[in-house]
């Protein structure tokens, strides 16, 4: 499994393909999202869901600097996907948070991105569920207050299998 590549350190807590990672602070969360941006594929999708708040975009942050971005990554506000070119892969970020309707998706061609040779990650993925490839990279973050403030679980499913990676 590519999560074990992922998983060598004190992180992982089970195995299979479901990854589970505790996090103690942004940087942690930030370190993940780099290691997932480092062994990216062409094409994957990535969806994150989460409450507001609980790092999605710390995540996206690290997965772009992963790419070899240097470029300041923020979450899109007034458009859906932001594009950028400059690392290893382009990397389409998408925020959905204010999709008003599907139709929304098939204005910008979002198949272009979702069905192109690009690194797809989604925050909010669960709002467009309808359109989203059965093929993806799923990602949660929780949080869970009696374990502190800053603390942060977060869950990653659908890794390829090595094998697989060849015509991803
Ligand atoms: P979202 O995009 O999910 O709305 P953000 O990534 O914008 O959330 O913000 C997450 C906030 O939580 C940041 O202010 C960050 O500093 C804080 N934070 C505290 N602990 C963590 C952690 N373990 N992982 C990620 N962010 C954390
Ligand atoms: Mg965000």
């Amino acid at each position: 499994m590519r999560s074990i590549i992922i998983c060598k350190e004190q992180f992982c807590k089970e195995k299979g393909g479901k990854m589970v990672v505790e996090t103690r602070s942004p940087e942690e969360t930030f370190a993940l999202g780099e290691k997932i941006g480092r062994t990216a594929l062409p094409g994957q999708i990535y969806t994150l869901t989460g409450d507001l708040g609980v790092g999605k975009t710390v995540l996206t942050q690290g997965v772009a600097a992963g790419l070899g971005i240097r470029e300041a990554v923020s979450s899109p506000t007034f458009t859906i996907v932001q594009v950028y070119e400059e690392g290893r892969l382009p990397f389409y970020h998408f925020d959905v948070y204010r999709i008003g309707d599907i139709e929304e998706m098939e204005e910008i061609g979002y198949d272009d991105y979702f069905f192109g040779n690009g690194v797809c990650l989604i925050e909010w993925a669960e709002l467009i569920a309808d359109i989203l490839p059965e093929e993806h990279v799923s990602i949660k973050i929780e949080k869970d207050l009696s374990q502190g403030f800053d603390y942060r679980r977060i869950t990653v499913e659908g890794l390829p299998d090595e094998g697989e990676s060849e015509r991803l």
